[in-house]
C-alpha cells in the first residue's frame, strides 16, 4: 500500500522575471514501510515536494494543479484524503501524529537560550495534551534510543552539544508523538562523513524497528544508495526514474541517473573512471525546450529538443521518462561497463 500518492502535482512561483515551476505535473508514490530516496541536484524541487506534502509551500510559491493522497489513517478515521483539501484540524493532527521531518541543519532550528528539557516540553504542550513528566520519560527514552546519554542531554544548552548530537536530538524529537511517517530532507548534509554514517546507521534502525516509512531527499546518490529501498530522480521538477534501489542501480535508464551514478565519487570505486556530468543545472526560470535534460545528455537525439518524454513504465516498481532509454544503446556507445 501506498502511504502517499502523488498525482499531477505543480508547483509554481511567480517571479518578477518569471516563473519557476518547482514540481512539473509531478506522478510519486511513497509505499509504506519502505524507505524511499529522492536524489537530485539543489533547485530540482526535492525540498518544495516535501513542503507540499506537509502544506508549508512558502510563498509566493503555489500548489496550482494535482492532488496529495494520504492513505495513513486508521481505517475508522479518514481512510483516504487529499492532504491538500485537509481543514486546520486535519493539518494539525496529520503535521503532528502522522508526519514529521528532520531538515537539514535541523539543529539550528534549537532555541539557544533555552534548555533542551524545557524546549521539549514546551513544543509537544503546545500541540498534545501531555504532562511534563510523561513527556520527560519519553524523551529520555527516545535520546537513549538514538544513542545519547539522556539525563545529560535533557540537562543541556544546544551549544554544549556537537552538530551530530544536535541531530541526534531531532531525530529523537520526531519521534515524540510516533509519527507514522518521517521526511528526512538533507538529514546529514552539514555533517562530517563518520557522523553521516552514525546517523544514517539509527534512522536504518529506527525504520526497522518501528517500521516507520520513510522519504529520504539528498543530492548525494551514495546516502541512497547506503540507506534507500527505492530510489525517485528529480530533474528539473520532473521524476525522470523511480525504481527498487537494486534494479536501478543495476540496470538505471534514465541517462540523467547513469551521470549521477558515475559522477558519484563512492559508488565508482576507480576515480580515474568517474566522470561528472557535464553542464551545469538549468536556469528554472528558462527551461530547455523538449526534454529539460537535452543540453547535458550523451544521448540526446533530435526529437529530445522537441518533444517532452512522458512516462514510460518498465516494470512494476519502475518507471523512466526519456524517449531513449534502452540501455543497449547505451553499452554499444561505451558509456556504461
Ligand atoms: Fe536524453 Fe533524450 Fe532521454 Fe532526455 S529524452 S534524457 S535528452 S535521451
Ligand atoms: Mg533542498
Amino acid at each position: 500500500m501506498n502511504i502517499i500518492e502523488i498525482r499531477d502535482l505543480t508547483i509554481q512561483f511567480p517571479l518578477r522575471n518569471g516563473t519557476i515551476t518547482a514540481a512539473n505535473h509531478v506522478d510519486f508514490d511513497i509505499p509504506e514501510g519502505k524507505i524511499t530516496g529522492l536524489v537530485g541536484e539543489s533547485g530540482s524541487g526535492k525540498s518544495t515536494m516535501a513542503s507540499a506534502i506537509l502544506r508549508v509551500v512558502t510563498s509566493p510559491g503555489k500548489i496550482t494543479s494535482g492532488s496529495i493522497i494520504y492513505n495513513g489513517y486508521d481505517a475508522k478515521d479518514n481512510v483516504k484524503k487529499d492532504i491538500l483539501k485537509f481543514n486546520n484540524a486535519e493539518l494539525q493532527r496529520f503535521r503532528w501524529k502522522e508526519v514529521a521531518m528532520v531538515f537539514q541543519a535541523a539543529q539550528n532550528a534549537l532555541n539557544p537560550v533555552v534548555r533542551i528539557d524545557e524546549q521539549i516540553i514546551e513544543t509537544v504542550q503546545e500541540h498534545v495534551d501531555m504532562s511534563r513528566e510523561e513527556i520527560l520519560k519519553k524523551a529520555s527514552d527516545l535520546l537513549d534510543y538514538v544513542r545519547l546519554e539522556p539525563e545529560r542531554i535533557l540537562k543541556s544548552y544546544p551549544h554544549e552539544l556537537s552538530g551530530g548530537m544536535k541531530q541526534r536530538v531531532m531525530i529523537a524529537f520526531s519521534l515524540l508523538l510516533d509519527p507514522k511517517f518521517l521526511i528526512l530532507d538533507e538529514p546529514t548534509t552539514a555533517l562530517d562523513v563518520i557522523t553521516q554514517d552514525y546517523i544514517f546507521d539509527i534512522l536504518t534502525k529506527i525504520h526497522k524497528e518501528r517500521g516507520i516509512t520513510m522519504l529520504l531527499q539528498t543530492h548525494d546518490i551514495a546516502v541512497v544508495a547506503k540507506v534507500a529501498d527505492r530510489i525517485g530522480v528529480m530533474y528539473a521538477g520532473e521524476v525522470v526514474e523511480v525504481g527498487d534501489i537494486y534494479e536501478v542501480f543495476e540496470d538505471p535508464k534514465h541517462p540523467y541517473t547513469i551521470g549521477l551514478i558515475h559522477a558519484a565519487p563512492s559508488l565508482i570505486d576507480d576515480l580515474g573512471k568517474r566522470t561528472p556530468i557535464k553542464g551545469s543545472p538549468p536556469n528554472l526560470l528558462n527551461l530547455p525546450s523538449g526534454c529539460p535534460f537535452h543540453p547535458r545528455c550523451p544521448f540526446a537525439k533530435p526529437v529530445c529538443k522537441e518533444v517532452k518524454p512522458t512516462t514510460t513504465v518498465l516494470g512494476e516498481d519502475h518507471i523512466v521518462k526519456c524517449h531513449s532509454y534502452n540501455n543497449e544503446r547505451y553499452k554499444k556507445e561505451g558509456l556504461l561497463a
